[in-house]
């Protein structure tokens, strides 16, 4: 595309979602490196039919600080003048007057289809507004064709082609915690919930929620229950839920729960048909708006930074015959699919409902949401079904090593259900390889794990110690007198070499010949054979928490805060933290720092205070550099910094392991759990002592052997040899630091001045 006068529009159309902030700092901001004009569109079509201020320019400096704010700070509407041809001619009308033939839409199907209903239109448009003497013959003649991109933004996670939709996260975020609430106090009471979520046609967040929450029955238009008389089906599973032990019953509805015959369930008939036969007294809450708002969440904030940036790569190489594109996330990648095809394929979803043809729908939501249903009915169930008569029972082992990771305890909770419902028994090891050791191991039953899915931390205990001399022989006789046949190793470093180190001596003990399946969980995201470890998402959340107050409390004076998140030698939550708070700059294990680095970083910062900046951010891996300190750099650069700015330093520490699971990572780590449960199951059924590494590649379960584990690891530094997330370093800094030689992108204000774009409409 040729830069030069041409210009792109960016709009956020039907409803708010968080995350929508994050795609406009990174259209507005890749363009502007590109020398691009970008405007922003304010109030979706409204602003576009309207004209005049509500189509403006947008410098860098705008998007400042904006990133953490929930909705849409450029607004949104719903249209009714777009939908008409008049309403389309005017918006033409105003986007031509200003050389705008490029658009990033953010919406819903409906905000879609209308921008490519406008791209048809296009051409008869332009030429009407120049028989009319509206537009100049030049203009005209400049901008034949309207390219546009769509970005799918809304809670519901209900557009077909990518596998989150800008919001959702969040959604799940306030869903989650919201369950959590409501069942401690619940459990107090011994009370039963029906809690009604959003999700229209969707019952992504509905089912998620109950997955990651640990309700007790779900409702969702995907799949109704599969009987006429539901009610009686669902008071007799809460009722021996009760019976079993469970203090709290908690059901959660979507929005646009059904019967089989299409009759919408309303959350209302759920309370009274719960009241009326257990004789209770029920509660109702209805999360409503309160699920829509608010900070977005880390994920919402990096994704919406990849695939705003490559909104306007996309618009670049677009073409006057390109067929217009859904810029979304499939498997952790930007993926790039034709627009109006997902935009048919999400209605397809629609109509299946409305259709009654279930079996489709659920097909059409995709692999991870029939399996999520599938475990869900497992997890939800009062008691585990009884073993087959005369079938083996297999008696498996589950140990947590390593530090803490937030989501070891969701998924031991549903390894031992998962298992148990099989027929199998489930012993739990206490802390780490070290209860192996000590021979401190006992049988963990269905109700054993009750209330342990929300729970942060590792109840079973966890150690660091990877075993090796006499301990191995301690371990061979635990496993010997327990007849374990099989081990789910949860953990981080620790886990992995111990197993492997149990694998690898296997000639010299003949109990280590039993399969062994590890399973990711580190918050330092460090793990060979995953893209992805259980607790980095919860982490990268509590430090992005942290670093919106660390921000905030800077906003008063010229302040450089310096900021130090864990990751040992891995740089993930350093470099995907840095994304998704803007920081200017972000120090990694994987760069190393040298003097020379620093001097550079010194000279940009210096140039953006010297024109007006007042906060900047940096945020270092704890092992960046170990003699270039945080306590180093906050020296050098308050020394050289003079009057021009103050320095801070934060060493964020544990706060980034605590606190409970994110949604994320409870469903991962059910998910990889079941699979490895499965696994263990399979091999030591038919005798095989196979052992592996199980983990999320591509957004799908991969199973890698245990052998391989040497090739995959850089030894010296404790993570993979490939890190897939490396790659988006240049993006960050893209995104967070204007060229300061290029006076059209003065940094007027700072990520975390913000209001730019608010302040300058009043
Ligand atoms: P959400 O999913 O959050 O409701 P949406 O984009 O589907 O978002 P809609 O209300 O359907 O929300 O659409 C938003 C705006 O997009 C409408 O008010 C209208 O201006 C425009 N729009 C929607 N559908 C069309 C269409 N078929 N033709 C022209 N414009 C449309």
């Amino acid at each position: 595309m040729d830069s030069k006068g041409c210009a792109i529009g960016v709009l956020t159309s039907g409803g708010d979602a968080p995350g929508m902030n994050a795609v406009l700092r990174a259209v507005v901001r890749t363009a502007l490196s590109q020398g691009i004009l970008v405007y922003a569109i304010m109030e979706g079509y409204q602003g576009m039919v309207d004209g005049g201020d509500q189509i403006r320019a947008l410098q860098w400096a705008d998007t400042g600080g904006i990133m953490q704010r929930g909705g849409t700070v450029i607004g949104t509407a719903r249209c009714a003048a777009f939908r008409t041809r008049e309403g389309r001619l005017q918006a033409a009308k105003n986007l031509l007057e200003r050389g705008i033939d490029r658009l990033v839409v953010i919406g819903g199907d409906g905000s879609l289809t209308g921008a490519d209903l406008l791209r048809q239109e296009w051409q008869g448009l332009v030429a009407e507004l120049a028989a009319k003497g509206a537009i100049s013959p030049e203009t005209a003649a400049q901008h034949p064709s309207l390219n546009i991109v769509g970005l799918a933004g809304s809670i519901d996670n209900d557009f077909f082609g990518t596998d989150m939709t800008i919001g959702a996260d969040t959604a799940l975020h306030r869903i989650t915690t919201a369950l959590d609430q409501i069942s401690s106090t619940a459990a107090s009471h011994q009370r039963t919930f029906v809690v009604e979520v959003m999700g229209r046609n969707c019952g992504y967040l509905a089912l998620m929620g109950a997955l990651a929450g640990g309700a007790d029955w779900v409702l969702i238009p995907e799949s109704p229950p599969d009987t006429d008389d539901w009610e009686t089906t669902m008071c007799e599973l809460l009722a021996a839920g009760r019976a079993a032990g469970r203090r709290d019953s908690v059901v959660v509805v979507a929005e646009g729960a059904r019967d089989r015959d299409g009759n919408s369930i309303s959350s209302e008939h759920v309370r009274k048909v719960l009241s009326d036969r257990l004789g209770e007294e029920v509660r109702v809450t209805i999360l409503g708006h309160t699920q829509r708002g608010g900070a977005p969440s880390a994920f919402d904030r990096w994704m919406g930074t990849l695939i705003g940036h490559a909104a306007v790569e996309a618009l670049q190489a677009a073409t006057p015959d390109s067929e217009p594109q859904l810029i979304g996330m499939r498997y952790n990648r930007v993926s790039r699919l034709p627009l109006m095809e997902c935009v048919h394929q999400t209605h397809a979803v629609a109509e299946a409902i409305s259709g009654r043809n279930y079996e489709r729908a659920m097909e059409l939501r995709g692999g991870s949401f029939k399996d999520g249903f599938r475990t869900f009915r497992t997890l939800l169930r009062a008691l585990p079904h009884e073993p087959e008569p005369g079938q083996r029972r297999l008696r498996l082992a589950i140990l947590t090593a390593g530090p803490p990771a937030p989501g070891m305890n969701t998924a031991v909770r549903a390894a031992v259900r998962l298992a148990v419902d099989q027929g199998h028994q489930i012993l739990g090891v206490r802390d780490g390889f070290d209860g192996l050791i000590r021979g401190q191991i006992e049988e963990l039953g269905w109700m054993g794990v009750s209330g342990w899915g929300p729970a942060g931390g590792s109840r079973l205990g966890s150690s660091r110690n990877v075993p090796a001399g006499a301990d191995l022989y301690a371990i061979a006789r635990t496993l010997e007198t327990h007849g374990v046949e099989g081990l789910l190793a949860i953990g981080g470093w620790a886990a992995y070499q111990a197993a492997y180190k149990l694998f690898s001596e296997r000639a010299n003990f003949p109990a280590f010949n039993t399969p062994i399946i590890c399973l990711p969980a580190s918050i330092d995201n460090n793990l060979p054979g995953s893209e992805l470890s259980i607790g980095a998402d919860t982490a990268l959340n509590n430090i992005v928490d942290a670093v919106d107050k660390i921000k905030q409390s800077g906003e008063a004076s010229s302040r450089c805060f310096i900021v130090e998140v864990m990751g040992r030698y891995c740089g993930y939550l350093a470099l995907m933290s840095g994304l998704a708070t803007g920081a200017e700059q972000i120090y990694l294990n994987e760069d190393g720092v040298t003097l020379r680095d620093l001097q550079i970083s010194l000279n940009d910062i210096l140039a953006m205070y010297q024109r007006g900046k007042r906060l900047t951010l940096m945020i270092r891996n704890e092992y960046a550099n170990p003699l270039y300190t945080a306590g180093f750099m906050q020296a050098l650069f308050e020394e050289e910094g003079g009057d021009l700015f103050d320095v801070r330093t934060a060493v964020l520490g544990h706060l980034q392991q605590g606190g409970e699971p994110s949604p994320f990572d409870r469903i991962q780590a059910v998910r990889l759990a079941r699979q490895s449960i499965d696994y263990l199951i399979d091999e030591a059924s038919s005798g095989s002592t196979n052992s592996a590494l199980i983990g999320m590649q591509e957004g799908r379960v991969k199973i890698t052997g245990l052998e391989d584990m040497p090739r995959l690891i850089d030894a010296a530094h404790l993570r993979p040899k490939q890190q897939w997330w490396l790659s988006l370093k240049s993006l960050a800094r893209l995104l967070a630091m204007p060229d300061t030689r290029q006076d059209a992108f003065l940094p007027t204000r700072s990520d975390s001045d913000g209001g730019a774009i608010r302040e300058r409409r009043r």
